[in-house]
């Protein structure tokens, strides 16, 4: 599927794995760490104009609303550039989302797109059926001016999903399982394809954070196929052609991973990598920790605050542990707050963030010290990810932060 997406872009009639393409690009994404930099050098070719206002996009999130001076400066840069070339899709404080939230749900990805962006988790759009990866700064900057990339074309492994999910299962586990299984660079630049009956069940927030993290097993990205979840998504926000590419039956894989989705259990990633990972029954109950997070462009989105929700309802966050609530989006924001989820939150002793990736990469609102540990929704546990480096952190879904958050020790939230 990755492959006819890319031969399209490319103008071939096909493509084989390892050739070298230079492909036209549906939109380019940069953020307010990583789009200053492709500015710098976007501007040291002189007299560039961006290739199409409406197909580069800027989000503000990471260190926003600005943490300190650095990140204020940075926010300037970035607006004065959106400002000069009249940039469509610029989204600051107030119009912000997490950008692998707010893309899509924005509709400004699709299915059959071929998209980049200057940041790893940009093949969270693969849900769509789109090939999506992220890119250094610099690539960012020539696809301003240019609207075209080069590719390493990948070959792909097939991720054949079948049954139905159980309660309190979602997309996380199936994503923290699969890494599980394969490691960090089980799919190293390879294109990881998910298919199988099972798909069918999956709700389009479970596809984006599955696809979001398959960067974290390496992948150069991840894809769904186009189905009824999918046209029914972008029916109304997505503005460009539907272009649905299926992979052939006789399609080549360099390997074939099945999955019985009925079979997971809720999965927790130990400190520090996204592979190590263990069921809720093997780490229940046994780890004591400090603060959660539930939020990021991993599981920010409004089923993710739902699930907290039923969890945190008519319950106490425990004495000693911080949990912060941080809808990606500002709709997302919006939608939780008209569904009354907020009221939950607060009674529950929870704090409720606007949008921002904020804690998740250890910017602000939620910095871990020494020795402490979190439960977070997030997408990485590296070595002080969230704070300083002798802090923890725990991969989850919102399920399980928040039934974490309930105990104060990683929890199953059946148990409850
Ligand atoms: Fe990156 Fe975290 Fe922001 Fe996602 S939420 S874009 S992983 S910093």
């Amino acid at each position: 599927m990755t492959q006819k997406i890319l031969a399209a872009h490319a103008g071939l009639p096909n493509v084989k794995a390892g050739q070298l393409i230079e492909a036209s690009l549906d939109l380019c994404l940069g953020n307010d760490i990583t789009a200053p930099v492709a500015i710098n050098e976007f501007e040291r070719c002189g007299g560039c104009s961006v290739f199409d206002k409406s197909r580069v996009a800027l989000v503000m999130d990471h260190f926003t609303p600005n943490k300190d001076i650095k990140a204020a400066q940075q926010v300037k840069r970035v607006r004065e550039f959106a400002g000069k070339h009249d940039i469509e899709n610029y989204f600051d404080v107030g119009r912000m989302g997490v950008e692998h939230a707010i893309l899509p749900e924005q509709g400004l990805v699709g299915p059959g797109d071929c998209v980049i962006g200057a940041d790893s988790h940009t093949c969270t759009y693969g849900a769509l059926g789109a090939f999506s990866t992220g890119v250094g700064s610099t690539d960012l900057a020539t696809a301003m001016a240019t609207g075209k990339a080069w590719f390493k074309v990948p070959s792909a492994i097939k991720v054949e999903l079948t049954g139905r999910l159980p309660k309190y299962v979602t997309g996380k586990d199936v994503i923290l399982h699969l890494i599980g299984m394969i490691g960090v660079d089980g799919a190293l630049y390879k294109s990881l394809e998910f298919a199988g009956d099972g798909v069918a069940s999956l709700s389009m927030d479970d596809r984006l954070c599955i696809a979001n993290m398959a960067i974290e097993a390496g992948a150069k990205n991840g894809i769904f196929p186009v189905d009824s979840v999918t046209l029914e998504y972008v029916s109304g926000r997505f503005r460009r052609e539907v272009r649905v590419f299926e992979a052939d039956s006789d399609a080549e894989y360099e390997r074939v991973i099945t999955i019985e989705l009925s079979s997971l259990r809720p999965t927790v990633a130990f400190p520090h990598l996204p592979e190590n990972t263990r069921t809720i029954d093997e780490c229940g109950g046994q780890v004591k920790i400090d603060q959660v997070v539930i939020g990021s462009c991993t599981n920010g989105r409004l089923e993710d605050m739902r699930a907290a929700a039923e969890i945190l309802k008519g319950r106490k966050v425990a004495k000693g542990v911080r949990c912060i609530i941080i809808p990606a989006t500002q709709q997302v924001w919006l939608d939780s707050m008209r569904e009354g989820l907020f009221e939950i939150f607060i009674e529950a002793g929870a704090a409720v963030s606007t949008p921002t990736c904020g804690p998740c990469l250890g910017g602000h609102m939620g910095i871990l010290a020494a020795g402490e540990r979190a439960v977070s929704t997030t997408n990485r546990n590296f070595v002080g990810r969230m704070g300083h480096v002798d802090s923890e952190v725990y991969l989850a879904s919102p399920y399980v932060a928040a039934a974490s958050a309930v105990t104060g020790y990683i929890t199953d939230p059946a148990s409850l």
